[in-house]
């Protein structure tokens, strides 16, 4: 098996020596993947728990079309979504496009002109900056008279409570949590750290709502942000929680009131719920959510083995080799364009749908240099499929995220290991050597 293996390897592109280094490696990650099944698994009963105790029936399989009432499957998969996460309600459509959407409808339905959003934990998103009106941008709270203000986290991450506290007021209505750091630097959040944080705000105002920005963070622990407090958790299905299958949507799981807010205002006032045809996508957002638990750890034993392979290498690591894991996220920062190209294409080619094709640096909107992305996946933009990108600036890092499978997501990143080898970024010698 062991030379079989090593043969198919060969085959696709990886030669024995960048093979047998991620042997070795892997070796000694036993423990932290035999950590992460057992937490799969426990997510994978709640799950299934949550599925049997609302009759997921053959029925909830059938769309509908039209105006979409009395839609069995649609209203059945939020009382799922709602029991997995432990909260009143959800809201799980195919028309909340992507998870900016999401969020945007979270906070316009919940807030009112007048009403102050606080981000306790700095920046948000790129994409919620336009959404709040941080940047300028038709339509953002701003432009409807909702103010906002930001506490910074402090220099060792952790929460600036004397400014928090200082920055909550009698205006203040939400208050936004961003679980993962993003495309930041900052630590991201554990599920445990939000509980703290929502207990502190609580405190001194306890009918703020607490909304938590989940997205790529669904089933990395046991527990979710809904568990320690939060009024409502966001996110996208074409990352963890569609399992790979959901080809479009967003949810919203909360209190019954924050999400019928967000339901009256995604569809229409006096609508609300009751409208919104499934379509034909019910079966693979039933589908994507079985499956999810085991796809996020798929996603994560891909990131922990980046971050062994390249920290070996000796290129800073975020979150680094050891650190525990509160998302799916990878930062490696190669410190050349040749070296996050390299990357970018390695990922690229490891791509079962456009495999074939090679990444170039391109001037993306929104963004301040160029940006080369590696995605070859089912669903177009997909990152809890195999993915990466770099912005083509200092530090020169790349995000790593995803993999389907793990056998893909360590294919992946030996494949982008050889691409730095094949550029003799990484030498031949480097990866020997430590080998012994
Ligand atoms: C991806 C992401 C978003 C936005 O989701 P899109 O689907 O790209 O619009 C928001 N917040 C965080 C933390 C994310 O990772």
């Amino acid at each position: 098996m062991k030379n079989q293996l090593k043969n198919i390897y060969t085959l696709m592109g990886i030669t024995p020596d960048v093979y047998t280094f991620g042997d070795k490696i892997l070796t000694t990650l036993q423990d932290r993947f035999e950590a992460i099944d057992a937490t799969a698994e426990y997510n994978q009963l709640k799950v299934l728990k949550a599925m049997q105790d609302n009759r997921v029936s053959e029925a909830c399989l059938l769309g509908t079309t039209g105006y979409g009432y009395n839609d069995l499957g649609r209203d059945t998969l939020e009382a799922v979504y709602a029991s997995v996460f432990h909260t009143e309600d959800a809201l799980v459509r195919p028309q909340i496009t992507c998870g900016t959407h999401a969020l945007a409808l979270a906070l316009m339905s919940n807030l009112r002109p007048g009403d102050e959003l606080l981000s306790p934990v700095g920046k948000p998103y790129d994409t919620l900056e336009e959404v709040i009106g941080i940047r300028p941008s038709k339509g953002s709270l701003k432009e409807y008279g909702v103010t906002y203000r930001q506490v910074d986290l402090k220099e060792d991450g952790s929460f600036n409570y004397d400014n928090i506290e200082k920055a909550i007021n009698e205006k203040t209505r939400l208050v936004t949590i961003q679980r993962s750091k993003g495309y930041q630097t900052r630590p991201t959040l554990s599920v445990e750290r939000i509980g703290e944080l929502i207990a502190f705000i609580k405190m001194i105002k306890p009918d703020v709502i607490c909304m938590v920005d989940n997205c790529y963070g669904e089933f990395v622990e046991t527990t979710e942000p809904s568990d320690v407090g939060a009024d409502m958790v966001v996110g996208s299905l074409i990352k963890n929680p569609g399992g790979g299958l959901a080809p479009i949507g967003g949810y919203i799981a909360g209190r019954k009131e924050c999400v019928e807010n967000a339901a009256y205002r995604l569809t229409s006032p006096g609508l609300g719920k009751e409208v919104g045809a499934s379509l034909g996508v019910l079966p693979q957002f039933y589908q994507g959510l079985f499956l999810a638990p085991v796809v996020t750890a798929s996603a994560l034993k891909g990131a922990i083995f980046a971050a062994n392979i390249y920290e070996r290498l000796g290129f800073p690591v975020v979150p680094n080799a050891k650190e525990t894991r509160h998302d799916i996220i990878q930062a490696v920062t190669l410190g050349t364009q040749e070296g996050v190209i390299a990357f970018c294409e390695g990922i690229q080619a490891a791509a079962p749908v456009d495999g074939h094709v090679k990444p170039e640096p391109w001037d993306m909107p929104g963004y301040d240099s160029k940006v080369i992305m590696a995605a070859g996946a089912f669903v177009s933009g997909s990152s809890i499929e195999l993915s990466a990108d770099g912005p083509i600036k200092h530090p020169y890092a790349v995000y790593f995220q995803g993999g389907l499978t793990w056998p893909h997501a360590k294919f992946g990143i030996l494949r982008s290991l050889q691409a730095l080898v094949d550029k003799g970024i990484v030498t031949a010698e480097q990866i020997v050597e430590i080998r012994q």
